[in-house]
């Protein structure tokens, strides 16, 4: 049995980027149903007491993996928004997209433009090489996620399920992506760097 994890802000913080009713939704009751789900699925397995993170590394079952990889990737994603977000990179990371990107915008850009192409619902990510510390954009479908790839680390991501901005934006997907960036917080991104 695993617990929804809670947020570390108010429904309402993100406001007026994302809508409490968004978070609201999305919280509350999409990630809370993959809660149950996961929970309902390994009820009576030997996955019932092992903690979420074991679990994918020998379990092959789709609906586990699908329930398992959205309550990490949610709270990955929730874990990232802040309605007190520090907007800039610190100068280390900064330097690593500019090498990468020419510059923020520039990254920003072409995050977005890989978060427009995702033609699934799905998932973009900003991730790292492990070996040669180069910054990459992905995008995964549906559960797929980055979290489990041992190349790399998950810095952050975007949730572009509709479910993510339609009550905000409709069938916008570019401006919800626009405003990601407003309520993205850096600070947490660069926890996330293994040096
Ligand atoms: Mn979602």
């Amino acid at each position: 049995m695993i617990e929804l994890k809670k947020l570390k802000y108010e429904l309402k913080d993100l406001v007026p980027y994302i809508s409490w009713e968004t978070i609201d939704y999305h919280y509350n009751r999409h990630l809370a149903t993959y809660v149950a789900n996961y929970n309902k699925l390994v009820a009576w397995t030997k996955y019932e007491n092992k903690p979420i993170e074991s679990v994918i590394k020998e379990e092959t079952s789709w609906p586990i993996f699908n329930n398992w990889a959205q309550i990490l990737n949610h709270d990955f994603y929730f874990e990232v928004l802040s309605g007190k977000a520090e907007i800039m990179p610190n100068l280390v990371l900064l330097e690593q997209i500019n090498d990468k990107w020419g510059t923020l915008d520039k990254f920003k850009e072409e995050f977005n433009k890989m978060a427009l192409s995702n033609f699934w619902s799905g998932w973009t990510w900003l991730v790292m090489d492990n070996k040669t510390n180069e910054l990459y954009i992905v995008n995964t479908q549906n559960a797929g996620t980055t979290l489990i790839d041992s190349n790399c680390t998950s810095l952050l991501v975007c949730d572009v399920w509709e479910h993510a901005y339609y009550i905000d934006y409709r069938n916008n997907r570019a401006k919800y992506l626009d405003n990601f960036w407003k309520v993205l917080d850096w600070k947490i991104v660069e926890k996330r760097i293994k040096r």
